[in-house]
């Protein structure tokens, strides 16, 4: 994204629309900062500007492009063909069936609105679920971008890119996880730049108990639960 400065009236109304306070009046002139600005689309969807002075480029290119797959919802990941995060997400269990029992799936999440998070964050994570034994799932867009399977290194190319945010999706059998959970929150707590939130999903057992999430209790975690039941509609 740009500001096309023959167009700009210095308004500064654009400046609070951009989530990521990319927008910055420097020179008397306002402009996109290009190392914050993740690409996601706001300022020109919002149609904030009256003279039409927020611009893109006709192709944005690659590996920026990366930015906008992960922080644009509009912008659907070529290997998923879902927009945003580019995941259905693991709380859609009931459907996709992507959790079996005797497993425990995990979600890393980096980066957030305001602050976002550069690949290079993402590129330890992967790393590190690897070393662990993590399984990674094949349809999410972080996947892709795995260029060695062995180390989980990245492709050296997207680490400088910044995203609003990605997540990373695993599987680890259930009698690892637990040691896992206590690896992962370490980890995430000192080795990252941008901030990180982990998830897990277990499955319940017919009273619904979940074994897995009474050991996460019992190692000092509070666990936010969340809970979604899909009740089947359009499903025959
Ligand atoms: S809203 Fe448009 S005219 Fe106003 S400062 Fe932003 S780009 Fe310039
Ligand atoms: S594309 Fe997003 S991050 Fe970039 S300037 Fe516009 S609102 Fe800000």
């Amino acid at each position: 994204m740009f500001i096309d400065q023959d167009r700009c009236k210095r308004c500064l109304d654009c400046m609070p629309v951009c989530p990521m306070g990319a927008i910055v009046l420097a020179q008397k002139q306002v402009h996109i900062d290009y190392e914050a600005c993740v690409e996601c689309g706001v300022c020109r969807r919002f149609g904030i500007c009256k003279e039409d002075a927020i611009r893109q480029v006709d192709e944005i290119p690659y590996p920026r492009v990366v930015r906008a797959a992960f922080s644009d919802p509009l912008e659907a990941h070529a290997n998923t063909g879902v927009g945003g995060r580019g995941t259905e997400e693991m709380k859609t269990n009931d459907v996709t069936d992507m959790f079996q029992a005797g497993q425990i799936g995990f979600s890393i999440e980096i980066g957030r609105p305001g602050l976002g998070a550069y690949l290079s964050d993402m590129d330890k994570v992967v790393r590190k679920v690897t070393s662990l034994g993590g399984v990674f799932a094949p349809d999410n867009p972080v996947y892709p971008l795995i260029s060695d399977r062995s180390s989980g290194a990245l492709k050296p190319e997207v680490l400088r890119e910044k995203v609003m945010s990605a997540i990373a999706e695993f599987l680890i059998p259930e009698e690892k996880a637990m040691g896992v959970v206590k690896e992962l929150a370490a980890f995430l707590n000192a080795e990252l730049d941008s901030v990180a939130s982990m998830s897990v999903i277990c499955r319940a057992d017919e009273r619904g108990d979940c074994r897995f999430l009474k050991q996460v209790k019992q190692a000092g975690f509070a666990p936010y639960p969340n809970g979604k039941v899909n009740i089947g509609m359009a499903r025959i």
